[in-house]
């Protein structure tokens, strides 16, 4: 395919560009060749036919275009002061314009008693309004500013704008590259689909989105672009379930046996809810099914998931397959192996652990016993993802709070045998819809939407720092009523040394708040070793302290349901789905739970907006929309930081509507044509053949 080819020319032969400028458009911008260049898409544009007049401007918010004729130009200040300064009038009245970079340039450009339009946002200075470095536009040289109508605006980084790549620099190559490319642009969309849903065809869209002539064929060009991106994902995530399951033939588990009915009747303490015997039958079809499971358990905090995922392990041990439990954590791979251990005590079921801190002999004897299948299950952290360790028969692996786990790790587990096992996902971050349908796509998922009966809604509050011996004072009720404390410290590596130090100055003024022997203290944060950590994590456990100070380290999956009281400082740096887990850590028991968000009266707004949200709602979900609200995809789930999704154009959280639309048409086209074979579809099928080769294919996640 002769055009295909031709976008994948490298940026280096457009015209205008050259090695120098291709190294900074590939380090800086990440645009490698022209392909790159037409989808690195203006953010803003100018309504180039609107002008504004001097008189008009009256706050610094937004850009305007003004005609007007220089009056008077010059250069004042000395060295790093140095700058210079036009004067440009029209009818209304006069504004400065001034340069501090790039002067010998600018004063070359700009003469006296000539016109000029100049595009910029006013500042606000000495009480008047000025420009400073606007983009002016030569009038006669301009190929770009002549012909177009909105005037795009493009990103650029400073070291790019240095080697003259800023906004108007990339328009001009754009602008190049368009009437280069034109008849060169194939369309990667099948005709049908495109006629169902109204979309313009793609090389009008792309000239479109640069240089729209008017509103509504921009819109057209948004619209048909976001639906192209998002409907590309979908359909490699499509193909590769499809794919995975006609390939993978999966384990079959067809019986339930001794030790799910063993357990159930006898060893479970308490009631399954509806929605845990909801997901268990789900869970249970999709194993019997022949194909290979790759399901997301989603829960709140404290809905019940180890013991769906224990009960699903037993039917695995049903039908004679081993199994293993990951977590992110050694903390929390250790308490699994304490609950578990504990519901399984008297089922002859060999459960063992493996961390990183398993070492030498009893690591190689750990390691035989698996390879032997004398161990059901191993529980364990990143440890179980190493070549060494291998097992006999492994059927199904539960991941848990998937969220700190990379994509690549988990594609990992997969490779521990001939057949892939089952996976089951498990995480106790609500993922928004939109972004489970994108991230997520080839996941099945389950989902826990009822909490275990008897748990009463944890109330939050909002405190600032000043009300501390109120808090420090309702802390001390509580523990005379037995209850325990949960008291969080932010650390994050940046300002890793100071947050130590918060952290210790903390437990220590608790120490005098909360002198031995009434009171006892605990401390764990990430910089103990693992038996120091475990020792403190122990003395709480047993209620022997009835404070824990402690760092993120126990946001995740910690269950001790006598504590009943999150307090966390400097609440204002935490994430709110970070804020979320770790309120989850209370709540789950039958007193009454409080968390306690503390923070300092200086709160942006996004700051206020997280706490207020939580102070508001105890749903996951809403939380988990809010966040993504307020962060975009970012790190939500890990996945975007590592470029497996980087949208260009469409947007997860105000593009639901197209992501479905892309979604049900993707999955309806897989249905009809799964090898991507009609004659319609070929276009669609060239344009994949081209993503995986240049991008790889980044659909095959776990
Ligand atoms: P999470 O979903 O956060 O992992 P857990 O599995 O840790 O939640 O469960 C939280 C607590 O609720 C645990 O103490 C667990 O034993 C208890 N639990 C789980 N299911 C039920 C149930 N059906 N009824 C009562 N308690 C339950
Ligand atoms: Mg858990």
């Amino acid at each position: 395919m002769s055009h295909f080819n031709f976008l994948q020319t490298s940026i280096e032969f457009l015209k205008g560009v050259g090695p120098a400028r291709a190294e900074i458009l590939k380090k800086e911008l990440g645009i490698y060749n022209y392909s790159d260049l037409l989808t690195h898409y203006p953010f803003r544009y100018i309504d180039k036919t609107k002008f504004n007049t001097i008189n008009e401007i009256r706050d610094d918010a937004s850009w305007v275009q003004i005609k007007g004729i220089i009056q008077w130009v010059g250069e004042l200040g000395e060295k790093h002061g140095k700058r210079f300064i036009a004067k440009l009038v029209d009818e209304t009245g006069e504004i400065e314009l001034v340069w501090f970079k790039g002067v010998n340039w600018v004063k070359d450009k700009i003469h006296v008693g000539t016109e000029y339009t100049i595009f910029g946002k006013p500042s606000l200075f000495n009480n008047k309004f000025n420009f400073v470095h606007p983009e002016i536009e030569v009038s006669s040289e301009d190929v770009v500013v002549q012909t177009v109508k909105f005037y795009p605006f493009y990103s650029s980084t400073e070291k790019a704008k240095a080697k003259g790549l800023d906004s108007k620099g990339i328009s001009r190559l754009t602008f190049t590259l368009l009437n280069l490319c034109a008849g060169n642009i194939p369309e990667n969309l099948p005709q049908p689909l495109r006629v169902e849903h109204h979309l313009i065809d793609r090389e009008s869209a792309i000239s479109q989105i640069h240089f729209p002539d008017n509103f509504e064929k921009l819109s057209k060009a948004v619209l048909r672009l976001k639906f192209e991106e998002l409907f590309f994902i979908q359909i490699q995530l499509f193909k590769s379930k499809y794919i995975r399951i006609r390939k993978n033939k999966g384990f079959i588990f067809s019986k339930v046996g001794e030790y799910f009915n063993l357990f159930y009747s006898k060893f479970l303490p308490f009631e399954l809810t509806g929605a845990q015997k909801k997901v268990i039958k789900e869970i249970r079809a999709d194993m019997g099914s022949g194909k290979q499971m790759n399901r997301l358990l989603q829960g709140d905090v404290g809905s019940g998931k180890t013991l769906v995922a224990l009960m699903c392990m037993l039917i695995a041990m049903d039908n004679n397959f081993q199994v293993c439990l990951m977590a992110p954590t050694e903390i929390l791979a250790q308490q699994h192996l304490k609950t578990l251990t504990r519901f399984l005590n008297e089922m002859g079921i060999r459960i063992d652990l493996l961390t990183g801190t398993v070492k030498g002999k009893k690591r190689k004897i750990l390691l035989e016993a698996l390879q032997n299948g004398e161990i059901d299950i191993l529980i364990g952290t990143h440890a179980l993802i190493e070549d060494s360790v291998q097992f006999k028969n492994l059927g199904l692996v539960v991941i848990d709070e998937q969220h700190r786990f990379g994509v690549a790790q988990r594609a990992k587990m997969w490779n521990k045998n001939e057949v892939f096992p089952h996976v089951l996902v498990m995480t106790a971050t609500p993922i928004p819809r939109t972004l489970a349908m994108t991230v997520y796509g080839d996941l099945d998922i389950s989902i826990i939407d009822e909490l275990p009966p008897g748990r009463k809604a944890i109330k939050t509050l909002h405190y600032f720092d000043n009300a501390r011996l109120k808090v420090l004072g309702f802390i001390r009720s509580q523990i005379k009523l037995g209850r325990q404390v949960y008291v969080v410290y932010p650390l994050i590596e940046e300002s890793e040394k100071l947050d130590l130090l918060h952290l210790n100055d903390g437990y220590e003024s608790l120490s005098r708040d909360f002198p031995l022997p009434e009171f006892a203290i605990s401390m764990v944060h990430g910089r103990l070793s693992a038996e120091v950590k475990d020792f403190e994590m122990q003395r709480f456990v047993r209620n022997e302290t009835q404070i824990m100070v402690a760092t993120t380290v126990i946001e995740v999956g910690v269950d001790i349901p006598n504590a009943s009281i999150m307090i966390v400082e400097n609440a204002e740096r935490f994430g709110l789905s970070q804020l979320h887990q770790l309120r989850g850590r209370v709540g789950r028991g039958s007193e009454q739970s409080y968390c306690i968000l503390m923070t300092s009266y200086k709160l942006t707004e996004e700051g206020k907006k997280r706490i207020e949200t939580l102070v508001r709602t105890n749903n996951g979900f809403e939380v988990a929309e809010v966040d993504l609200q307020l962060r975009g995809p970012g790190d939500m789930a890990g996945l975007m930081q590592s470029g497996m999704i980087n949208l260009k154009i469409a947007n997860l959280v105000k593009d639901e509507q197209i992501i479905k639309l892309a979604r049900d048409s993707a999955s309806q086209i897989i249905e009809n044509d799964p090898e991507l074979e009609n004659f319609e579809n070929k276009p669609l099928l060239w344009h994949l053949q081209e993503i995986e080769k240049t991008s790889g294919n980044w659909s095959s996640i776990s």
